[in-house]
């Protein structure tokens, strides 16, 4: 457990993102209240939520937002995520048009889980989903994103009171039963955020770069582009950050820290995410002016 907050939280899902319920305010009262130095609210694959944050900052003036998304893209190793930070506030047309077809990308995943189900015997449906998805999603954001995939803990409850599965440890295995849904492709989708001034970074590397394999980090680095990297996050090993974080000086990438919050914890009845707390990471506030220096440029 790490005692003391971070100076800033540059990755966070409010409820515009299919797996969290956190209002946006939530962050930005946390973040006044901590005097925190920056936040990023980087939804997954869409910045729905840039609307209610640009409204949300006129409130807390004292609050300095990166704009920002998580996008998750296919590469040689399979699915990453990777946080992008320094995005426009305007959208331009052609990321507008990687949204739409995320926004797509997630209605035909959560459709392909229940068909996917449909074939082991269990009904699964359409209906199902929205009504977990209107356990912890405002409407808002459903009549935006469409009847999408659900979020795996509250899918998971519903597989096991629905008979389908007897036990948490079943949930996974019954994903290799049916074809999942491809994410779009890295070397198509990066490229054009980074065009539009994105600084791209790979999110919680530890299992994409095999823990500590630099030729695997190398390969990657080449392959995908990446300028930083997200040293700090809970899922990361603490004995791992200050190794990620001298391959980025040695490499000029920059470093950065998240804690991946997706709920206020104090309203949580789905008990979503509930291993991660805002603010909570280790990574060191020189990291951040380093972010500001890229950012200007
Ligand atoms: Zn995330």
């Amino acid at each position: 457990m790490i005692e003391n907050h971070a100076a800033y939280d540059l990755h966070l899902h409010s409820y515009w993102s299919y797996d969290a319920c956190a209002p946006v305010e939530y962050y930005f009262r946390k973040a006044s209240e901590l005097k925190l130095r920056a936040i990023a609210i980087s939804e997954h694959f869409t910045m729905d939520s840039l609307p209610d944050i640009i409204a949300t900052s006129r409130k807390y003036p004292d609050v300095r937002f990166i704009p920002a998304v998580e996008m998750t893209v296919r590469c040689s190793i399979g699915s990453l995520d990777m946080l992008c930070l320094g995005m426009p506030l305007e959208i331009p047309t052609e990321i507008e048009e990687i949204f739409e077809e995320y926004r797509q990308w997630q209605r035909d995943c959560g459709k392909a889980i229940s068909i996917g189900m449909q074939s082991l015997g269990f009904d699964y449906t359409e209906k199902d989903r929205l009504e977990l998805l209107k356990k912890y999603r405002p409407a808002k954001t459903i009549e935006k994103h469409g009847i999408t995939h659900v979020q795996n803990g509250i899918q998971r409850t519903h597989f096991i009171n629905s008979g389908y599965i007897k036990s948490p440890e079943e949930y996974g295995k019954l994903f290799e039963k049916f074809p999942r849904t491809p994410y779009p492709d890295a070397e198509r989708i990066l490229p054009v955020l980074k065009h539009h001034g994105a600084l791209v970074m790979i999110a919680h590397p530890t299992n994409y770069f095999n823990k500590n394999d630099i030729k695997r980090m190398d390969a990657l680095r080449e392959e995908l582009g990446f300028e930083g990297i997200e040293c700090a996050h809970d899922l990361i090993p603490q004995e791992l950050t200050p190794f990620y974080r001298d391959y980025c000086v040695r490499h000029k990438l920059f470093s950065s820290g998240g804690s991946d919050s997706h709920a206020d914890h104090s309203d949580n009845p789905c008990r979503i995410a509930t291993q991660h707390e805002f603010a909570r990471h280790i990574g060191e506030g020189k990291w951040l002016d380093e972010i500001f220096e890229r950012l200007k440029k």
